[in-house]
Protein backbone atom coordinates (compact mmCIF):
# COMPACT_ATOMS: atom_id res chain seq x y z
CA UNK A 1 0.00 0.00 0.00
CA UNK A 2 1.44 3.47 -0.94
CA UNK A 3 0.54 6.43 1.49
CA UNK A 4 0.82 9.98 1.66
CA UNK A 5 1.61 11.85 4.53
CA UNK A 6 -1.38 14.70 6.32
CA UNK A 7 -0.20 16.67 8.71
CA UNK A 8 1.41 14.45 11.50
CA UNK A 9 0.37 11.77 10.27
CA UNK A 10 0.74 9.06 7.30
CA UNK A 11 -2.97 7.82 5.19
CA UNK A 12 -3.21 5.15 2.84
CA UNK A 13 -4.34 6.86 -0.48
CA UNK A 14 -6.81 3.89 -1.01
CA UNK A 15 -9.75 4.38 1.95
CA UNK A 16 -12.38 2.16 2.41
CA UNK A 17 -15.48 3.44 1.73
CA UNK A 18 -18.64 1.30 3.45
CA UNK A 19 -21.80 2.55 1.30
CA UNK A 20 -21.88 -0.06 -0.80
CA UNK A 21 -21.18 -3.34 1.28
CA UNK A 22 -22.45 -6.41 0.77
CA UNK A 23 -26.43 -6.60 1.75
CA UNK A 24 -28.33 -8.67 4.09
CA UNK A 25 -29.96 -11.98 2.34
CA UNK A 26 -33.75 -10.33 1.38
CA UNK A 27 -32.51 -6.55 2.18
CA UNK A 28 -31.37 -3.72 -0.59
CA UNK A 29 -31.44 -0.27 -1.65
CA UNK A 30 -29.82 2.95 0.42
CA UNK A 31 -31.38 1.48 4.22
CA UNK A 32 -30.12 -2.61 3.58
CA UNK A 33 -29.23 -4.10 6.06
CA UNK A 34 -25.27 -5.30 5.94
CA UNK A 35 -24.37 -8.97 5.47
CA UNK A 36 -21.91 -8.75 8.66
CA UNK A 37 -19.74 -11.78 7.38
CA UNK A 38 -19.29 -10.87 3.89
CA UNK A 39 -18.35 -7.56 5.06
CA UNK A 40 -16.36 -8.22 7.60
CA UNK A 41 -13.86 -10.21 5.06
CA UNK A 42 -13.66 -7.34 3.26
CA UNK A 43 -13.01 -4.82 6.04
CA UNK A 44 -10.20 -7.75 7.45
CA UNK A 45 -8.76 -7.77 4.18
CA UNK A 46 -8.15 -3.90 4.30
CA UNK A 47 -6.94 -4.04 6.88
CA UNK A 48 -3.96 -6.55 6.50
CA UNK A 49 -3.33 -4.70 3.26
CA UNK A 50 -2.42 -1.57 4.79
CA UNK A 51 -5.98 0.29 4.30
CA UNK A 52 -5.96 2.43 7.36
CA UNK A 53 -8.98 5.59 6.23
CA UNK A 54 -12.80 4.11 6.83
CA UNK A 55 -15.45 6.47 5.44
CA UNK A 56 -19.02 5.98 6.91
CA UNK A 57 -21.56 8.90 7.83
CA UNK A 58 -24.33 8.40 9.81
CA UNK A 59 -27.05 7.73 7.14
CA UNK A 60 -25.60 4.99 5.58
CA UNK A 61 -27.98 2.29 5.50
CA UNK A 62 -29.96 3.51 7.97
CA UNK A 63 -27.04 3.57 10.10
CA UNK A 64 -26.05 -0.08 9.65
CA UNK A 65 -23.06 1.13 7.90
CA UNK A 66 -21.98 2.97 11.60
CA UNK A 67 -22.62 0.11 13.53
CA UNK A 68 -20.87 -2.51 11.29
CA UNK A 69 -17.85 -0.40 11.10
CA UNK A 70 -17.67 -0.32 15.13
CA UNK A 71 -18.37 -3.85 15.64
CA UNK A 72 -15.54 -5.05 11.91
CA UNK A 73 -12.53 -2.40 13.47
CA UNK A 74 -13.02 -3.53 17.26
CA UNK A 75 -10.37 -6.34 16.97
CA UNK A 76 -8.02 -3.82 15.72
CA UNK A 77 -5.89 -1.47 17.75
CA UNK A 78 -7.48 1.74 17.46
CA UNK A 79 -4.53 3.96 16.89
CA UNK A 80 -3.99 1.11 13.52
CA UNK A 81 -7.14 2.85 11.51
CA UNK A 82 -8.51 6.14 11.05
CA UNK A 83 -12.24 6.69 10.87
CA UNK A 84 -14.40 9.20 9.17
CA UNK A 85 -17.82 9.66 9.34
CA UNK A 86 -20.78 12.94 8.17
CA UNK A 87 -23.49 14.74 9.53
CA UNK A 88 -25.85 15.65 7.50
CA UNK A 89 -28.15 18.35 8.49
CA UNK A 90 -31.03 17.98 6.48
CA UNK A 91 -32.37 14.48 7.55
CA UNK A 92 -31.12 15.02 11.33
CA UNK A 93 -30.83 19.07 12.39
CA UNK A 94 -29.34 18.59 16.12
CA UNK A 95 -25.79 17.68 15.72
CA UNK A 96 -25.19 16.92 19.35
CA UNK A 97 -27.79 13.44 19.74
CA UNK A 98 -26.48 12.49 16.24
CA UNK A 99 -22.60 12.90 17.43
CA UNK A 100 -23.36 11.24 20.79
CA UNK A 101 -24.82 8.69 18.93
CA UNK A 102 -22.20 8.16 16.12
CA UNK A 103 -19.50 7.37 19.05
CA UNK A 104 -21.26 4.77 20.53
CA UNK A 105 -22.51 3.14 17.19
CA UNK A 106 -18.51 3.27 15.91
CA UNK A 107 -17.19 2.43 19.73
CA UNK A 108 -14.54 4.38 20.09
CA UNK A 109 -14.12 8.29 21.80
CA UNK A 110 -13.33 10.09 18.97
CA UNK A 111 -13.78 10.21 15.30
CA UNK A 112 -10.30 11.43 13.10
CA UNK A 113 -11.98 12.99 10.17
CA UNK A 114 -15.61 14.98 10.77
CA UNK A 115 -17.28 15.77 8.06
CA UNK A 116 -20.53 17.83 7.52
CA UNK A 117 -22.24 15.71 4.93
CA UNK A 118 -23.07 16.59 1.11
CA UNK A 119 -22.90 20.65 0.87
CA UNK A 120 -25.42 21.54 -1.33
CA UNK A 121 -27.01 24.76 -2.28
CA UNK A 122 -30.11 23.66 -0.68
CA UNK A 123 -27.97 23.04 2.75
CA UNK A 124 -25.65 25.91 2.76
CA UNK A 125 -27.75 28.06 4.95
CA UNK A 126 -28.42 25.65 7.21
CA UNK A 127 -25.14 24.60 7.80
CA UNK A 128 -23.65 27.73 8.27
CA UNK A 129 -26.23 29.60 10.34
CA UNK A 130 -27.57 26.59 12.46
CA UNK A 131 -24.38 26.87 14.70
CA UNK A 132 -23.47 23.19 13.95
CA UNK A 133 -19.99 23.94 13.20
CA UNK A 134 -19.29 25.94 16.09
CA UNK A 135 -20.69 22.75 17.82
CA UNK A 136 -18.17 20.59 15.99
CA UNK A 137 -15.10 22.81 16.28
CA UNK A 138 -15.76 22.49 19.79
CA UNK A 139 -15.92 19.00 19.73
CA UNK A 140 -12.39 19.48 17.82
CA UNK A 141 -11.25 21.41 20.88
CA UNK A 142 -11.76 19.02 23.20
CA UNK A 143 -10.32 16.01 21.10
CA UNK A 144 -13.02 14.18 20.14
CA UNK A 145 -12.32 15.43 16.82
CA UNK A 146 -9.27 15.20 15.49
CA UNK A 147 -9.88 16.54 12.09
CA UNK A 148 -12.91 18.79 10.25
CA UNK A 149 -14.47 19.06 6.98
CA UNK A 150 -17.18 18.69 4.87
CA UNK A 151 -18.13 16.79 1.72
CA UNK A 152 -19.54 18.84 -1.23
CA UNK A 153 -22.05 18.14 -4.36
CA UNK A 154 -22.45 21.81 -4.28
CA UNK A 155 -21.67 24.42 -7.33
CA UNK A 156 -18.53 26.49 -7.87
CA UNK A 157 -19.76 29.73 -5.84
CA UNK A 158 -21.02 27.97 -3.16
CA UNK A 159 -18.34 25.78 -2.76
CA UNK A 160 -15.81 29.07 -2.61
CA UNK A 161 -18.04 30.32 0.26
CA UNK A 162 -18.37 27.56 2.43
CA UNK A 163 -14.27 26.80 1.68
CA UNK A 164 -13.63 30.34 3.07
CA UNK A 165 -15.70 30.24 6.01
CA UNK A 166 -12.30 29.42 8.14
CA UNK A 167 -9.25 27.14 7.28
CA UNK A 168 -10.76 23.23 6.79
CA UNK A 169 -8.65 20.93 7.38
CA UNK A 170 -9.72 18.41 4.36
CA UNK A 171 -12.92 17.95 2.08
CA UNK A 172 -14.45 15.32 0.00
CA UNK A 173 -15.46 15.92 -3.33
CA UNK A 174 -16.59 13.23 -6.56
CA UNK A 175 -13.78 13.26 -8.85
CA UNK A 176 -13.18 10.90 -11.50
CA UNK A 177 -11.80 11.75 -15.04
CA UNK A 178 -15.64 12.09 -16.87
CA UNK A 179 -16.86 14.86 -14.80
CA UNK A 180 -13.47 16.33 -14.97
CA UNK A 181 -13.70 16.28 -18.46
CA UNK A 182 -17.27 17.20 -18.97
CA UNK A 183 -18.60 18.61 -15.19
CA UNK A 184 -17.84 21.45 -12.72
CA UNK A 185 -14.92 18.89 -11.23
CA UNK A 186 -11.70 20.61 -12.48
CA UNK A 187 -12.34 24.06 -10.89
CA UNK A 188 -14.13 22.65 -7.83
CA UNK A 189 -10.99 21.44 -7.45
CA UNK A 190 -9.08 24.54 -8.09
CA UNK A 191 -11.35 26.53 -5.19
CA UNK A 192 -10.18 23.86 -2.79
CA UNK A 193 -6.50 23.65 -4.36
CA UNK A 194 -6.13 27.33 -4.20
CA UNK A 195 -6.74 27.30 -0.44
CA UNK A 196 -4.86 24.14 -0.07
CA UNK A 197 -7.08 21.76 1.43
CA UNK A 198 -6.21 18.53 0.96
CA UNK A 199 -9.23 16.54 -0.92
CA UNK A 200 -10.14 13.68 -0.57
CA UNK A 201 -11.94 11.62 -2.91
CA UNK A 202 -15.43 9.98 -3.51
CA UNK A 203 -16.59 7.98 -6.87
CA UNK A 204 -13.66 8.19 -8.35
CA UNK A 205 -15.25 5.19 -10.89
CA UNK A 206 -18.31 7.30 -11.20
CA UNK A 207 -20.59 4.80 -9.14
CA UNK A 208 -18.65 1.82 -10.97
CA UNK A 209 -19.98 2.89 -14.65
CA UNK A 210 -16.51 3.68 -15.29
CA UNK A 211 -15.30 0.15 -14.71
CA UNK A 212 -16.74 -0.90 -17.76
CA UNK A 213 -17.22 1.26 -20.70
CA UNK A 214 -18.07 0.63 -24.47
CA UNK A 215 -16.63 -3.04 -25.46
CA UNK A 216 -14.15 -0.60 -28.29
CA UNK A 217 -13.41 1.19 -25.61
CA UNK A 218 -12.27 -0.87 -22.82
CA UNK A 219 -10.59 -2.85 -25.82
CA UNK A 220 -8.54 0.34 -26.62
CA UNK A 221 -7.78 0.50 -22.56
CA UNK A 222 -6.96 -2.91 -22.47
CA UNK A 223 -4.05 -2.51 -25.29
CA UNK A 224 -2.47 -0.02 -23.71
CA UNK A 225 -2.06 -1.84 -20.31
CA UNK A 226 -3.12 -5.64 -20.55
CA UNK A 227 -2.84 -5.80 -16.41
CA UNK A 228 -4.53 -3.08 -15.78
CA UNK A 229 -8.60 -3.05 -15.21
CA UNK A 230 -10.32 -0.24 -16.47
CA UNK A 231 -11.62 0.48 -12.96
CA UNK A 232 -7.84 0.97 -12.53
CA UNK A 233 -7.53 3.69 -15.43
CA UNK A 234 -10.50 5.83 -12.96
CA UNK A 235 -7.92 5.32 -10.01
CA UNK A 236 -4.91 6.14 -11.78
CA UNK A 237 -6.41 9.48 -12.80
CA UNK A 238 -7.59 10.45 -9.89
CA UNK A 239 -4.18 9.37 -8.48
CA UNK A 240 -1.75 11.73 -10.27
CA UNK A 241 -3.84 15.09 -9.15
CA UNK A 242 -1.08 16.78 -6.74
CA UNK A 243 -4.19 18.05 -4.25
CA UNK A 244 -5.99 14.34 -3.33
CA UNK A 245 -5.13 13.20 -0.53
CA UNK A 246 -7.22 9.65 0.12
CA UNK A 247 -9.34 7.98 -2.69
CA UNK A 248 -11.93 6.24 -1.88
CA UNK A 249 -13.59 3.10 -3.10
CA UNK A 250 -17.27 2.22 -2.18
CA UNK A 251 -16.19 -1.93 -2.37
CA UNK A 252 -18.93 -4.50 -2.30
CA UNK A 253 -16.62 -7.35 -3.02
CA UNK A 254 -12.88 -9.28 -2.34
CA UNK A 255 -12.83 -9.08 -5.60
CA UNK A 256 -13.38 -5.59 -5.90
CA UNK A 257 -10.76 -4.71 -3.01
CA UNK A 258 -8.34 -7.54 -4.21
CA UNK A 259 -8.18 -5.06 -7.72
CA UNK A 260 -8.53 -1.91 -5.94
CA UNK A 261 -4.64 -2.98 -3.75
CA UNK A 262 -3.26 -4.27 -6.56
CA UNK A 263 -3.49 -0.67 -8.24
CA UNK A 264 -2.15 1.28 -4.56
CA UNK A 265 0.53 -1.54 -4.35
CA UNK A 266 2.95 1.12 -6.53
CA UNK A 267 3.07 4.45 -6.80
CA UNK A 268 3.01 4.41 -10.56
CA UNK A 269 0.01 6.90 -12.11
CA UNK A 270 -0.55 8.02 -15.25
CA UNK A 271 1.81 8.81 -18.05
CA UNK A 272 0.93 11.96 -20.71
CA UNK A 273 0.12 9.45 -23.17
CA UNK A 274 -1.95 7.38 -21.02
CA UNK A 275 -4.03 10.62 -19.79
CA UNK A 276 -4.11 11.69 -23.68
CA UNK A 277 -5.46 7.95 -24.24
CA UNK A 278 -7.81 7.90 -21.70
CA UNK A 279 -9.63 11.31 -22.27
CA UNK A 280 -10.02 10.46 -26.04
CA UNK A 281 -11.90 7.14 -24.99
CA UNK A 282 -13.65 9.29 -22.80
CA UNK A 283 -15.03 11.36 -25.46
CA UNK A 284 -15.67 8.51 -27.74
CA UNK A 285 -17.64 6.52 -24.84
CA UNK A 286 -19.79 9.89 -24.30
CA UNK A 287 -20.45 10.34 -27.85
CA UNK A 288 -21.39 6.56 -28.62
CA UNK A 289 -24.03 6.27 -25.29
CA UNK A 290 -25.21 9.97 -25.23
CA UNK A 291 -28.05 11.54 -27.13
CA UNK A 292 -26.38 14.61 -28.51
CA UNK A 293 -28.99 16.71 -27.85
CA UNK A 294 -28.29 20.81 -27.63
CA UNK A 295 -31.10 22.19 -25.75
CA UNK A 296 -31.93 23.99 -28.56
CA UNK A 297 -35.80 23.29 -28.37
CA UNK A 298 -36.69 23.38 -31.97
CA UNK A 299 -38.84 20.18 -31.17
CA UNK A 300 -40.73 21.61 -28.60
CA UNK A 301 -43.25 23.82 -30.03
CA UNK A 302 -44.85 21.08 -32.46
CA UNK A 303 -45.42 18.04 -29.75
CA UNK A 304 -49.15 18.33 -29.59
CA UNK A 305 -48.85 16.90 -26.36
CA UNK A 306 -46.61 19.64 -24.58
CA UNK A 307 -43.49 17.16 -23.74
CA UNK A 308 -40.53 18.85 -22.49
CA UNK A 309 -37.96 17.09 -24.66
CA UNK A 310 -34.90 18.19 -23.69
CA UNK A 311 -34.90 18.45 -19.80
CA UNK A 312 -36.45 14.26 -20.61
CA UNK A 313 -33.32 13.86 -22.91
CA UNK A 314 -30.76 15.20 -20.75
CA UNK A 315 -32.09 12.91 -17.97
CA UNK A 316 -31.92 10.13 -20.40
CA UNK A 317 -28.23 11.15 -20.88
CA UNK A 318 -27.62 11.05 -16.83
CA UNK A 319 -29.02 8.21 -16.76
CA UNK A 320 -26.50 6.40 -19.64
CA UNK A 321 -23.50 7.65 -17.56
CA UNK A 322 -24.64 7.10 -13.62
CA UNK A 323 -27.37 4.31 -14.16
CA UNK A 324 -31.01 4.23 -12.13
CA UNK A 325 -30.59 6.47 -10.03
CA UNK A 326 -30.89 9.37 -12.70
CA UNK A 327 -34.67 7.80 -13.31
CA UNK A 328 -35.54 9.67 -9.90
CA UNK A 329 -35.85 13.18 -11.53
CA UNK A 330 -38.47 12.13 -13.99
CA UNK A 331 -41.54 13.00 -12.12
CA UNK A 332 -39.57 16.52 -11.10
CA UNK A 333 -39.07 17.44 -14.48
CA UNK A 334 -41.45 20.44 -15.16
CA UNK A 335 -43.41 19.62 -18.72
CA UNK A 336 -47.29 19.12 -19.66
CA UNK A 337 -46.95 15.80 -20.75
CA UNK A 338 -44.61 12.98 -19.93
CA UNK A 339 -42.90 10.21 -22.26
CA UNK A 340 -45.77 7.72 -21.47
CA UNK A 341 -48.27 10.28 -22.80
CA UNK A 342 -46.20 10.47 -26.15
CA UNK A 343 -48.31 9.57 -29.41
CA UNK A 344 -45.06 9.07 -31.47
CA UNK A 345 -46.55 11.48 -34.24
CA UNK A 346 -42.93 12.22 -35.36
CA UNK A 347 -43.47 16.06 -35.45
CA UNK A 348 -40.36 16.44 -33.17
CA UNK A 349 -37.53 14.56 -35.14
CA UNK A 350 -38.80 16.26 -38.33
CA UNK A 351 -37.66 19.49 -36.80
CA UNK A 352 -34.27 18.35 -34.77
CA UNK A 353 -31.32 19.48 -36.11
CA UNK A 354 -29.66 16.35 -34.80
CA UNK A 355 -31.54 13.93 -36.29
CA UNK A 356 -32.44 12.24 -33.12
CA UNK A 357 -35.23 9.75 -32.97
CA UNK A 358 -36.98 11.49 -30.49
CA UNK A 359 -40.07 9.38 -30.36
CA UNK A 360 -38.30 6.06 -30.41
CA UNK A 361 -36.65 7.34 -26.72
CA UNK A 362 -39.89 8.98 -25.13
CA UNK A 363 -41.03 5.12 -25.49
CA UNK A 364 -38.10 3.80 -23.81
CA UNK A 365 -38.01 6.70 -21.28
CA UNK A 366 -41.73 5.94 -20.54
CA UNK A 367 -40.72 1.81 -19.91
CA UNK A 368 -37.50 3.29 -17.85
CA UNK A 369 -40.04 5.33 -15.38
CA UNK A 370 -42.55 2.89 -15.21
CA UNK A 371 -40.24 0.07 -14.23
CA UNK A 372 -38.20 2.03 -11.62
CA UNK A 373 -41.68 3.07 -9.80
S1 LIG B 1 -43.52 12.01 -31.23
FE1 LIG B 1 -44.06 12.28 -29.09
S2 LIG B 1 -42.61 13.79 -28.35
FE2 LIG B 1 -42.56 13.91 -30.56
S3 LIG B 1 -44.02 15.51 -31.07
FE3 LIG B 1 -45.15 13.59 -31.15
S4 LIG B 1 -45.99 13.36 -29.10
FE4 LIG B 1 -44.42 14.94 -28.95
S1 LIG C 1 -34.54 19.72 -31.50
FE1 LIG C 1 -33.16 17.99 -31.11
S2 LIG C 1 -31.29 18.96 -30.29
FE2 LIG C 1 -32.94 20.51 -30.17
S3 LIG C 1 -33.78 20.23 -28.09
FE3 LIG C 1 -35.00 18.97 -29.45
S4 LIG C 1 -34.00 16.95 -29.33
FE4 LIG C 1 -32.56 18.41 -28.54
Amino acid sequence: MIYKPFKDISLSRLGMGNMRLPEAEGSSGPNAKIDYEKAQEIIDYAMSHGVNYYDTAYIYNDGDSERFLGHALQKYPRESFYLATKFFIQATPKPEPVFEEQLERLKTDHIDFYLLHSLSEENVEDYLNSGCIDYFLEQQKKGRIRYLGFSSHAGVETLRRFADHHPWDFAQLQINYFDWKYGTTREEYQVLEERKIPIMVMEPVRGGRLADLTPEENARLKAAHPDWSIASWALRFVKTLPQVQVILSGMSSLEQIRDNVATFREDQALSQADTELLMEVCEQFRSQIQIPCTACRYCCSGCPMGINIPEYLKIYNDYKVTGAWALSYLPGVQSKGTPADCIGCGACASHCPQSIQIPELMAELAELAKAAQ
